[in-house]
């Protein structure tokens, strides 16, 4: 298996962080490889916060903790 350049990475982060923006802000986000549109557990969802693709192959966990305190 190739490693990825750490090049290839940061990029990821930045695609990652650039449809977590959207989404979070209430923009509809298709992914290019499947054509659905993203969805998103909100905070007081009763879930981990996370956006998702409904075809599974995309998932991220948001982490609030660093912006707000919990109790
Ligand atoms: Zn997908």
């Amino acid at each position: 298996m190739a490693r990825r350049s750490r090049e290839e990475i940061l990029k990821e982060v930045e695609r990652i962080q650039e449809i977590r923006e959207k989404v979070v802000a209430g923009e509809e986000v298709k992914r290019p490889n499947c054509g659905q549109t993203l969805m998103f557990f909100q905070k007081d969802s009763g879930r981990h916060p996370e956006i998702f693709c409904p075809n599974d192959d995309l998932e991220v966990l948001i982490e609030y903790d660093r912006l707000s305190k919990e109790d």
